[in-house]
């Protein structure tokens, strides 16, 4: 890098050296022209004074002086005076000799005696002054002098100057010699101390430069520093980004080539259900509509057909879903095994299946492939242990009739097969328009609902609970009921299931438990007792993490004891939340009693039964209803008063309507017993007035 300090101290330094040299001797020189010029003035002045003084003897001597040899000048009269006067006017100056010359060059005169006769024609400095002018010489000590070339011992400025006669005319030479060494001296000592000033402001001259200088190459290093580190900063920036760059790309043909072998995969699998092997929804769509062309242009017409398994939902949530799985491979060989008129068969997804029929003649041959499905399905599943009993639901719509797009021919038959489970399980029902109606009335229910809640419509009745054998009120259940204002009254089983689905169903049931807890607070703060009370949970409730703190919150708020409330659940709710142990254990270490509603439709395991921790089984309405007729529901109500005197559990019969129904299950052992006999679902007001009477 460019190091501004050094070259400054470089440049600065030679120019230092030579202004000092060139400085320091013209100083000298121009010092030394002033003390010549001063020192040759004084040798004038001098020499005007001996030619005043000794004016006559003077002109004498250069009048004897022609043709005399030296001797006889040195012995001349006149020379002797010039001597003593010479001397005389030479004490206290620096003269220290005196020469004179002739007009040919000959010293007449000197105050050193042994230089008379010498001639001197050829030497400079006579012949300026000869000339009229005056010349000097300076001869420095123990250097050689330039006139005479003797040795001096002292520094002598030797001055040649012309004697003027009458006229003015240059009649001889006068030559003074002066000793100037104090003067040089004086010269040398100034000289040494100029130059030491000299080369000391330089100095500092440059030493304030040099900081100046050095702070510039601060500012210019830092500054290229900075430079340097943005540059490394952006090198460095630029390298992470190609390698980035490079693993991308990397990254890129690695998705790429594992793509590539997930397409053919995707092929298949794009036209086929992976678990059955059947088509798939797309497969299906893609069929249909090529068959829809085909149908319209021949004139002819087809069906559709929906099939849904009615109890699936409840084999997957107590058996698992790989048991559910199986029967679902299960359900698909026995469908494409055993139904002949069959064109295409498809599952859809979950537990929904779908198969086209071309070339439709009349509905009755529809009619016998619906029928062919369902009674494929007739004969029990055997999967592993368990022997499973499955029904269908089945949908059909047609086409032309029903609709001509592939869309609007699979809704409809998804309408009509709700509408065949609605009417049982194990039907078949073609599609009409009405159904269509009622689709949307479960859409305006559910925005309805939505409402209901924050309008207060619902309300809490409550149906007794007797004991068996003295007919005394041990308990209620509590049933919800919407007076709608659009609607009128709407029974729990038409909005229920569109609450679960919308999953209003939590807040509701919530509103539910509040309110009976607060109801049967009521009472017993004016005297009414009712022992126990019953409230329906749906696994959308259970399935929340915070379900625990809102019941906490409800028990506080109202006050209710938690041993006077039963919670009912269904076989299929307790499998289906998933730490359904731990749940139930900390509802009962609460102190509140759990019953298993709608008990015998589920399909729970006798070892999974033992471990749960409930106090009571309800059988179900469905067997109740057998009682006196139906030999099979007779004999299962006996098996599961077996089993629950083995476990110890104690039994509730719902759906008591006739005292030979009550007399069947009393004689059983049954201990309580819930139905139109003791009394319908009724508003609290009316509930009070029937049974304060009663106990
Ligand atoms: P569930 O829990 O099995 O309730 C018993 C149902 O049987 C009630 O119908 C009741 O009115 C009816 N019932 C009782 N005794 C007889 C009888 O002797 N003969 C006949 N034919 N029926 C009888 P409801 O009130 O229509 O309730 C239907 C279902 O709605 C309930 O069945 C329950 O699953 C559900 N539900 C009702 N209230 C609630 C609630 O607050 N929360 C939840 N999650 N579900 C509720
Ligand atoms: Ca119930
Ligand atoms: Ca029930």
């Amino acid at each position: 890098m460019f190091n501004l300090s050094r070259y400054f101290s470089t440049v600065s330094f030679i120019l230092i050296v030579l202004a000092a040299g060139v400085l320091g001797p013209l100083y000298q020189k121009l010092s030394l022209q002033q003390m010549k010029d001063l020192a040759q003035g004084r040798n004038v002045a001098m020499a005007q004074v001996f030619q005043n003084s000794l004016h006559q003897p003077l002109l004498d001597l250069l009048g004897e002086s022609t043709g005399r040899d030296a001797s006889a000048l040195a012995q001349s009269t006149s020379r002797a005076y010039i001597q003593g006067s010479a001397e005389i006017l030479m004490q206290g100056t620096s003269v220290i000799r005196v020469k004179v010359y002739n007009r040919v060059g000959n010293v007449i005169f000197s105050t050193d005696a042994r230089q008379i006769g010498e001639n001197r024609l050829a030497s400079p400095g006579f012949k300026a002054a000869i000339n009229g002018s005056v010349l000097s010489d300076l001869t420095y000590r123990n250097t050689r002098d330039g006139f005479e070339e003797t040795l001096a011992e002292m520094d002598v400025l030797a001055s040649y100057i012309p004697i003027r006669g009458k006229d003015n005319a240059v009649e001889g030479v006068f030559e003074l010699y002066q000793n100037v060494t104090p003067f040089v001296e004086e010269l040398e000592h100034s000289l040494w101390w100029v130059t030491a000033g000299i080369v000391l402001t330089f100095a500092l001259l440059y030493l304030m430069q040099f900081l100046v200088v050095r702070r510039a190459q601060g500012i210019l290093e830092d500054q290229e520093g900075r430079i340097k580190a943005a540059r490394d900063t952006l090198e460095l920036q630029v390298a992470a980004r190609t390698e980035e760059l490079k693993r991308t790309n990397m990254q890129l043909e690695g998705e790429i080539s594992e793509r590539r072998q997930a397409q053919s995969k995707l092929n298949y699998l794009a036209y086929h259900d992976p678990l059955t092997g059947l088509a798939n929804r797309r497969c299906f769509i893609e069929r249909l509509e090529e068959s829809l062309r085909e149908t319209a242009q021949r004139g002819e017409r087809l069906a559709v057909l929906f099939i849904d398994l009615d109890q699936f939902k409840q084999v997957n949530d107590s058996l698992g879903h790989g048991v559910g799985d199986e029967l679902l491979v299960a359900v698909a060989s026995r469908l494409a095994e055993h139904v002949r008129l069959i064109d295409m068969l498809a599952r859809l997804g979950g537990d929904e299946f779908i198969c086209l029929m071309e070339a439709v003649r009349d509905e009755r041959e529809v009619e016998v492939l619906a029928q062919e499905i369902i009674d494929a399905l007739e004969q029990p599943f055997q999967l592993g242990d368990h022997e499973l009993f499955l029904t269908a639901s089945v949908g059909i719509s047609l086409f032309p009739g029903d609709g001509d797009s592939v869309l609007a021919l699979m809704r409809n038959a998804d309408t009509a097969m709700y509408r065949a489970k609605f009417s049982g399980r194990g039907n078949y029902h073609f599609y009409t328009p009405d159904m269509t109606q009622l689709a949307q009335e479960r859409i305006q229910m559910e925005n309805l609902l939505r409402r209901a809640l924050e309008h207060g419509e619902f309300k809490v009745h409550l149906q007794p609970q007797v004991d068996t054998r003295s007919g005394k009120l041990v308990g209620a259940e509590a049933l919800v009921r919407w007076e709608s204002p659009e609607l009128g009254l709407v029974m729990p089983s038409r909005f229920i299931p569109v609450a679960e689905d919308s999953g209003l169903i939590v807040g509701l049931g919530n509103w539910v438990l509040r309110e009976t807890c607060r109801q049967f607070m009521n009472w017993r703060e004016s005297g009414f007792e009712l022992p126990q009370v019953s409230v329906n949970l749906s696994v959308k409730q259970l399935e929340r993490p915070e379900f625990i703190d809102v019941l906490d919150t409800i028990l506080a708020d109202t006050g209710m004891s938690p041993s006077h409330l039963k919670l009912e659940l269904t076989e299929s709710v307790v499998m289906a939340v998933g730490d359904s142990f731990g749940l139930l254990d900390k509802l009962r270490s609460l102190g509140i009693s759990l019953a298993l509603d709608d008990f015998g439709t589920g399909y729970s395991s006798l070892s999974y039964l033992k471990m749960l921790p409930i106090q009571q089984l309800k059988i179900d309405r469905s067997f109740v209803e057998g009682i006196g007729t139906n030999g099979g529901d007779e004999a299962i109500i006996r098996t599961i008063m077996e089993l629950a005197r083995s476990l110890d559990f104690e039994v509730v019969a719902e759906g008591v309507e006739t005292e030979e129904q009550a007399a069947f299950l009393a004689e059983l052992g049954c201990q309580q017993l819930q139905g139109y006999l003791h009394g319908q679902a009724v508003a609290p007001a009316e509930f009070r007035t029937r049974w304060s009477k009663a106990t």
